[in-house]
């Protein structure tokens, strides 16, 4: 039978702009989509309104543009996808499969981080809640991540039930990441390792749900020369607008390419095209590597 296309995607929260490391799994991403000839789709993940800057998912198109990093088919907010996240929910809960938890961070913390599951809140119940997962306790996840190799994750024993609608009344990135890699049909996401921890939980969703897990690969975290970590919350500063061909040369060595000289004047465009037929996987190295941009 025909191969299923390649379809994969990037989906930056609108927290800020895009800094080195993000810039860089944009690149990783784009160039393992178009280099399987795939897909390349860009998703909002707009959920978390608190965390957000104004203006900031303009601002990462933008920079996807001056990058040369174009996308298919149209933006995908997922502000616009509460209707399907709530649905879910319903479902959940009807099928006994979630339950409400009243419990504040702090019990939280002195039970370790795991729920016990059934929690011994007797007040009103619909104060505000999570609505956690009740996960089995046959959850042990296995997977080979295309740059990290095999991993293994009890979902029970190491994370507990996890939530999937905060108290604060928003929907939990784990059940929106879920949905829409399904409704995207997105078969490929390639990401940064500081999600690999999530990626277990992820599947253990999608095999509840009924719906094809992607191939996985997450990319080494980027650290500046100091080994901070490239983050938002680090205030890594954002890249620099005014040298997209240098800003795009610097993340393709990080990901172990090495473009030839005579591009280091190309544009953007250029030194993309370049580099599709270069991508290698195997080329990128390992979890923790140094970005100095
Ligand atoms: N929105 C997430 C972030 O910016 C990424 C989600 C994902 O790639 O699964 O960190």
């Amino acid at each position: 039978s025909p191969a299923t296309p390649y379809i994969g995607r990037f989906a930056p929260s609108p927290t800020g702009p895009l800094h080195f490391g993000s810039l860089a799994t944009a690149v990783a991403s784009y160039l393992d989509a178009r280099h399987y000839h795939g897909q390349w789709l860009l998703r909002m993940e707009d959920i978390d309104p608190p965390r957000e800057m104004a203006g900031a998912a303009d601002l990462i198109l933008q920079q996807l543009e001056i990058h040369a990093l174009h996308w298919d088919s149209k933006v995908l907010f997922q502000s616009t996808r509460s209707d399907a996240y709530r649905e879910t929910l319903k479902q959940l809960e009807a099928d006994g499969l979630i339950y409400r938890c009243h419990c504040s961070r702090q019990q939280l913390k002195e039970r370790g981080g795991l729920h016990p599951r059934r929690c011994t809140y007797t007040g009103n119940p619909d104060k505000p809640h999570a609505l956690r997962l009740a996960v089995a306790d046959e959850s042990e996840i296995t997977y080979t991540d295309l740059f990290q190799g095999q991993q293994h994750q009890h979902i029970k024993q190491e994370v507990g039930d996890f939530v999937l609608h905060r108290k604060d009344g928003l929907f939990a990135y784990q059940l929106a990441v879920v949905l829409d890699d399904a409704f995207q049909g997105v078969n490929h996401v390639i990401r940064g390792s500081d999600l690999l921890d999530s990626t277990a939980r992820q599947i253990y969703l999608q095999q509840l749900l009924g719906v094809a897990s992607p191939q996985y690969g997450h990319l080494p975290v980027a650290v500046d020369t100091a080994g901070n970590k490239l983050s938002k919350q680090n205030m890594a500063p954002p890249v620099e607008r005014t040298t997209p061909t240098l800003n795009l040369w610097v993340a393709m060595q990080w990901l172990g390419m090495t473009p030839p000289q005579a591009l280091q004047q190309a544009t953007p465009g250029e030194l993309i095209t370049w580099a599709i037929p270069h991508w290698d996987r195997k080329a990128v190295p390992g979890l923790i590597q140094q970005l100095a941009p």
